[in-house]
């Protein structure tokens, strides 16, 4: 496996600013159950828009293109990392995946807070660029949940789903560098949990400080002190 950080000042910009959007990345294991994670709390919380990785993996049955994923073939990929079109992009069990640094900037710059799924290097990539960005390690309960998991989801050759279980433990080691876990037994729980903690982040002091400045001037202009 293999990830690489890419040039990142427009990124790094980006959320600097306590009035831009907040980058959430939400890992786990393939199976992990992220995804329906994720498309639980979109539903759900405002002003919340979901990051479409590139990818050169091949569509499943149920994958639409720019919805899922953009997908592209590997030249293709290979054009967008030269050109520094990513925030991070990895290797992920055989396949490249890479987050768009245009959707990321366009969004955040306009308040939107980004949710992205990411792989744990994809994680690590985007703490490092020193964003302040907020990472959520998402738990299967055990093996064979997450085997379950895979299997009932049937998109996987058997080569596929083999290379998945092998990487899992590897991942899982992953958690403690993230600054949020949640153990996804439950869904309906862990979709409060991650709604949670994206609103509990919103409401930290430095996220807010230009709302707060703005009704602190407020009192302070205000004439009619009774
Ligand atoms: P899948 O093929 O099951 O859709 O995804 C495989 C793995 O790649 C998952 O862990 C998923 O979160 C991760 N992934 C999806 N998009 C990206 C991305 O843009 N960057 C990185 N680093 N990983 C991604």
């Amino acid at each position: 496996m293999s990830s690489k950080v890419t040039e990142l000042q427009t990124a790094t910009q980006v959320n600097n600013s306590p009035t831009r959007g907040t980058l959430f990345v939400v890992s786990s294991p393939s199976g992990g159950g992220k995804g329906t994670l994720v498309r639980g709390v979109l539903e759900v919380v405002e002003n919340l828009s979901y990051s479409v990785s590139y990818t050169t993996r091949g569509p499943r049955a149920n994958e639409v293109n720019g919805r899922e994923y953009f997908f592209v073939d590997v030249p293709a990929f290979e054009e967008m990392v030269a050109g520094g079109e990513f925030l991070e992009w990895a290797c992920v069990h055989g396949n490249f995946y890479g987050t768009s640094k245009q959707q990321i900037a366009e969004k955040t710059a306009a308040g939107i807070d980004m949710i992205l799924e990411v792989d744990v290097q994809g994680a690590a990539s985007v703490r490092k660029l020193l964003m302040d960005s907020v990472s959520v390690f998402i738990l299967p309960p055990s093996f064979a949940v997450l085997k379950e998991r895979l299997c009932a989801r049937g998109t996987d050759t058997p080569e596929s789903l083999a290379v998945r279980l092998r990487n899992a433990p590897n991942e899982l080691d992953q958690y403690s560098a993230f600054d949020y876990v949640i153990i996804n037994d439950k869904v309906e729980r862990a979709v409060r949990q991650l709604a949670s903690i994206i609103y509990a982040e919103r409401a930290r002091c430095v996220r807010q400080e230009g709302l707060v400045r703005r009704v602190i001037e407020e009192f302070r202009s205000v004439d009619d002190r009774g």
